[in-house]
């Protein structure tokens, strides 16, 4: 943006008073970003200790309400002996049995809050298709919705993104809005940022265009941001490297939705000259962890979600650690979902060297029910040297799936027919990594490897799990 005093620093202020430029004052809803904005700013800095405590003065509320006004835990939060007439405890807290999706299900309209708090604003109704296909839909207040846009508005400014500059979304629209060739144009980067901030144009495509498709889309635009999930990066980064065609400007590529492969950061950075910055969210409960401004990692964001990682044992994993995650959405009165298993691995870090005290994840893992099984019983997040592995042949798109405790199946789409050499080295590059000699059968899918129902692409899945 410009001005007679020359370009103006980002993010600069959306002001609705007369003759007011700097500091602005912007209208009510941008008034109510800023003051969460500022709190969450406060807030990051707190010790540990202290963010724990603010969480259990808002979990008392929500199980206080749970317990009142929701049909499924009012009867059970006694039987639990979570006494609501007395200040929530840690100890009372982790009484609660963990939420499996399936019993969400089963549950159905016996978890929507029969009220909520008239402040709260408007309850609408959220259909999650869930990665294993099991619909559930969810009840959401307004307020869970402008936290959430005061989450996507802390990342923007974590990540110091100049709110002027065009910003590209390739992604998952919903039927047929925004398809190829042109997508579609919004004159600001959307709810989040423009009540409180002047921004520039942001451009959305759908992610059912084809990878050309995309980059010519892309290189059209000149983004100095790119939002993509990491299936579709890996497919354009791909065609940038084979056609030598790989766009200039862009700053950062963000990516959401599915597990992150770490070497996609330094694809990023080698093809693009670009800083990959992912988040971790999901369509239930919205933002879990965002990327710290200063490291590869994760913070939790407590102030709107708690999250546990539990290990096989039900204790918490210490750092180092990975298990399950499962979370209490602080502010979900709609349908308040209590130590809810969200069905993912994580592995937890030690404090963040940034001073924030937001807790560190440093790794998301993916689906529970996508690990790999060992034939003596131990399950792991599998991770491949998908690096080494993919320039041992000419390989587009690739899959691993566990269809017995012994024996893998490699889904390979390939830019030509590989020989018996390569495959075998793919194969043996994969053992290696893994440190099993599973039987591993090949198969050839020259039409590509397609998504789930979900539009995610998984790398892994595991086949044979009882719960799968
Ligand atoms: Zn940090």
């Amino acid at each position: 943006m410009t001005h007679p005093a020359g370009p103006l620093p980002s993010p600069w202020p959306r002001s609705v008073i007369d003759q007011l430029l700097w500091p602005g004052l912007p209208g009510p809803q941008g008034q109510q970003m800023l003051a969460l904005t500022a709190q969450l700013q406060l807030a990051e800095w707190w010790t540990p200790e202290a963010l724990e405590r603010a969480q259990l003065a808002q979990l008392d509320a929500l199980v206080r309400h749970a317990g009142t006004h929701v049909p499924y835990y009012a009867k059970r939060l006694r039987r639990w002996k979570v006494d609501t007439s007395v200040p929530l405890t840690w100890e009372a807290f982790r009484r609660i049995p963990v939420l499996k999706r399936a019993e969400v299900q089963r549950a159905g309209e016996s978890l929507y809050a029969s009220a909520t708090p008239p402040a709260h604003g408007r309850v609408g109704s959220a259909q999650t298709s869930g990665s294993s296909g099991r619909p559930v839909t969810l009840m959401k207040t307004e307020l869970t919705l402008l936290l959430w846009r005061a989450v996507t508005l802390r990342d923007h400014l974590w990540h110091r993104r100049d709110m002027m500059a065009p910003t590209c979304h390739i992604r998952e629209t919903g039927g047929l809005r925004a398809p190829p060739p042109d997508g579609a144009t919004h004159a600001t980067w959307g709810s989040a940022a423009e009540d409180a901030f002047q921004t520039g144009p942001s451009h959305t495509l759908s992610v059912t265009a084809d990878i050309a498709s995309q980059a010519r889309w892309i290189a059209a635009r000149k983004p100095r941001y790119l939002l993509v999930y990491p299936s579709g990066l890996r497919g354009l980064l791909d065609h940038w490297e084979a056609t030598g065609t790989a766009p200039r400007g862009i700053e950062q590529v963000r990516t959401i939705s599915e597990t992150l492969r770490p070497e996609l950061r330094d694809r990023v950075q080698s093809v693009l000259g670009a800083r990959l910055v992912d988040l971790y969210s999901s369509q239930e409960v919205g933002y879990i962890a965002l990327q710290c401004p200063d490291h590869a990692h994760y913070h939790v964001q407590s102030e709107t979600i708690h999250v546990e990682v539990l290990r096989e044992d039900g204790e918490p994993c210490a750092p180092g650690e990975a298990g399950r995650v499962v979370v209490t959405p602080l502010h979900h009165f709609g349908t308040p979902l209590l130590r809810y298993e969200i069905g993912d691995g994580a592995e937890v870090g030690p404090p963040c060297p940034c001073g924030r005290g937001l807790p560190v994840l440093t790794r998301v893992l993916g689906r529970i029910r996508h690990m790999l099984h060992f034939p003596d019983g131990r399950k792991v997040w599998p991770t491949f040297a998908v690096g080494r592995f993919v320039k041992l042949a000419p390989i587009r798109q690739w899959r691993i799936v566990q269809v017995a405790l012994d024996h893998l199946e490699l889904h390979l789409c390939t830019t030509r027919p590989v020989t018996p050499e390569e495959e075998q080295a793919v194969v043996r590059s994969i053992l290696d990594k893994l440190g099993h000699p599973f039987r591993v059968t090949v198969i050839y899918r020259p039409e590509g490897i397609p998504s789930g129902a979900n539009g995610k692409y998984e790398d892994f899945l595991c086949a044979i799990d009882p719960d799968a």
